[in-house]
């Protein structure tokens, strides 16, 4: 499916750069930045760069991008001084809370962080 036929996609234009995003730290594949409505006090979305649905997409077409979501928010949890605690979350398909269907990684820190 072509760019111009899938319909719009928020992070695919924070990806590209048509989006203004508060951007924490980027590679070839894969961009960070901040939540615009963020759920504790460090909250940062990694995304690929490239368009997948989910985590599941991403990890089958791209296992190498998506171990890199997993070592890259390790390296910003240790920048912003996190690094001992945090949480990582895929919210995969409706029921599953996902809102935004491009594969995105939550890393969150910076408060009690309640056990299942
Ligand atoms: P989901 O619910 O799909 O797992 O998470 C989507 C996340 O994207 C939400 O936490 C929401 O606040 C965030 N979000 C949605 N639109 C934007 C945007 O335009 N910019 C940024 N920085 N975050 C967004
Ligand atoms: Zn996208």
């Amino acid at each position: 499916m072509s760019v111009e036929e899938r319909e719009f996609c928020v992070f695919c234009a924070i990806a590209a750069g048509d989006l203004p995003a508060d951007i924490v730290s980027r590679s070839d594949d894969v961009l960070a930045f901040r939540d615009l409505a963020p759920k504790a006090p460090t909250h940062i979305l990694l995304i690929p760069t490239e368009h997948y649905a989910n985590a599941a997409e991403l990890a089958c077409a791209r296992p190498a991008t998506a171990a890199q979501l997993i070592s890259m928010a390790a390296s910003i949890a240790a920048e912003e001084g996190v690094g001992d605690g945090y949480r990582l979350i895929f919210n995969t398909g409706e029921k599953g809370g996902q809102t935004v269907f491009h594969a995105h990684l939550h890393l969150l820190a910076g408060r009690g962080m309640p056990g299942f």
